[in-house]
């Protein structure tokens, strides 16, 4: 079925000009994304600003049935914004891609909807009493990356509005339309100025992480922005959640049963087409099991179609952007010149339409191999070799990210004490990436700091207050 995108796009294009943005897969002009200036900016946060103890005031319920009507918005706009999704980002409709992302915009608003942080009493005794209460910080900027630009935004939109700040969102210069759409579906349920968008690439964003009217910073992207954006926000003490880049290493015990792991080890890998933050980047795998996980991932990889998003059967897409397909393809080319054994993959069509990559797995390769030590963001995962648990446990905490982890064993509590060992924000015990809204995610060193997700992530978007007596 053709479902027809024109009239969201023709809400969120300028009536001329606007940057071009092409599909991925297809080279076909997607649509015209305008650009924020930088007056542009200053009025979105004063707007911003001005609207948000109005919005404060508004009763908790309120806020919270105010997001259910922004999912309803979602829900009625589903396939129009999974569409649009698909064109911009590439990643197929079916399979954990455009419709799965535009799922769980709705599911992340609906549960941050029921959650709810109610004030502590810290003490009430002879000596008095302290309480501790939850306020709004006010104009949270919110930036973001292209991987999951829908989803990601959701995650940053729906704690802060939530604890009654407003958002001034800027999405990645990648993927403007998508978070654009969105903004535009949930503003026909909110407020007015509560949520604004303003499109632009990296100096837009750093007039935000600069503005003094901005309280807080939510970000996700690469280490190497957020590193330079902590030291901008420095100047005006902002607050900060920082989700940052990863490559997540999962360790197979030598009790795991290959053939009925295999598929969920793929999807660990291979969702987004390996564009995600915390997918398992790196498999290190028992030297008794190693032919076995070989073959296996081999045989689920063969039959996992890759091509055009908008073609229903197809899990597997493009890379969203040249430079993303220029980082897998110099790496996979650093592991076949070590020696490395391509056992799928790794050969990319000479001239081809899109920026699509074959799905690669990688033996044999040496533990320090730049395929193995290097972020990279694409369809490729190295499997490394290893005779001794320890060495194991050793090599996936050694890098300085630690995002997510995951150990694959038949004893759960084996699995659970290798588990305890690992550096990372989450560990996954027979899964990757199995992230949920009730449960914190963030990363542990170079992958940032903060979590979100659950009470704990609103409580990431307020501000303690104590009254004491
Ligand atoms: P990126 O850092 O290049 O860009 C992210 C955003 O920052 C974009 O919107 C960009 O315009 C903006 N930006 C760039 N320079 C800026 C500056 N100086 N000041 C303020 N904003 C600026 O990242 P990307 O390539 O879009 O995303 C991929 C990276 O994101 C990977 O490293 C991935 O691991 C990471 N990521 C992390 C998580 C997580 O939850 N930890 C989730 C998704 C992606």
């Amino acid at each position: 079925m053709t479902v027809d995108t024109q009239e969201l796009l023709d809400r969120i294009q300028p009536a001329q000009g606007g940057r071009e943005i092409f599909d991925p897969a297809t080279g076909e002009l997607v649509g015209r994304a305008p650009e924020a200036t930088a007056e542009e900016l200053e009025d979105a946060v004063a707007r911003a600003k001005a609207a948000q103890p109005g919005w404060a005031a508004r009763s908790d319920q309120d806020r919270s049935k105010a997001l259910h009507a922004a999912a309803d918005a979602i829900e009625t706009n589903a396939e129009q914004l999974a569409h649009l999704l698909s064109r911009e980002q590439g990643k197929p409709l079916n399979g954990p891609n455009a419709r799965f992302e535009v799922g769980a915009c709705v599911s992340w608003l609906r549960a941050t909807a029921e959650f709810s942080l109610e004030p502590e009493t810290l003490v009430d005794d002879d000596s008095g009493k302290a309480v501790l209460h939850w306020r709004p910080l006010g104009v949270v900027g919110a930036i973001g990356p292209w991987n999951w630009p829908m989803m990601i935004s959701i995650w940053q939109i729906a704690p802060s509005l939530r604890q009654g700040n407003t958002v001034v969102i800027k999405p990645s210069g990648y993927t403007p339309l998508s978070v654009l759409a969105l903004v535009d579906v949930l503003n026909s349920a909110l407020p007015a100025d509560v949520l604004i968008a303003v499109p632009g690439r990296g100096d837009l964003g750093e007039k935000l992480t600069k503005h003094s009217d901005i309280a807080k910073i939510m970000f996700t992207g690469s280490t190497a922005t957020g590193k330079h954006i902590i030291k901008n926000a420095a100047d005006t003490v902002k607050r900060m959640t920082m989700e940052l880049g990863g490559n997540d290493a999962g360790i197979v015990l030598d009790d795991a049963d290959p053939k009925a792991l295999a598929e969920d080890l793929f999807w660990g890998a291979f969702i987004n087409t390996g564009q995600t933050c915390a997918a398992l980047k790196r498999l290190y795998v028992p030297e008794s099991l190693y032919e076995e996980v070989c073959e296996s991932l081999v045989e689920v990889a063969k039959n996992m179609p890759m091509g055009v998003g908008l073609e229903e059967q197809n899990v597997l897409g493009p890379l969203q952007n040249k430079s993303q397909w220029e980082i897998v393809d110099r790496l996979v080319k650093a592991a076949k010149d070590s020696g490395a054994r391509v056992l799928i993959g790794g050969d990319p069509e000479e001239g081809a339409t899109g920026y699509f990559y074959p799905t690669t797995l990688v033996a044999d390769i040496d533990p320090e191999n730049p395929l193995v030590v290097e972020e990279q963001f694409g369809p490729a995962l190295p499997i490394v070799k290893y005779t001794d648990l320890e060495q194991a446990i050793e090599w996936s905490n050694t890098l300085n990210v630690g995002l997510g982890s995951s150990v694959w064993s038949s004893n759960p509590e084996r699995a659970e004490e290798v588990a305890s060992r690992l550096v990372a924000g989450s560990t996954w015990i027979n899964k990757h990436g199995a992230i949920d809204p009730r449960v914190p995610f963030g990363g542990a060193r170079e992958s940032g700091f903060g979590v979100e997700f659950g009470t704990h992530g609103l409580k990431e978007v307020s501000q303690p207050h104590v009254i004491s007596r």
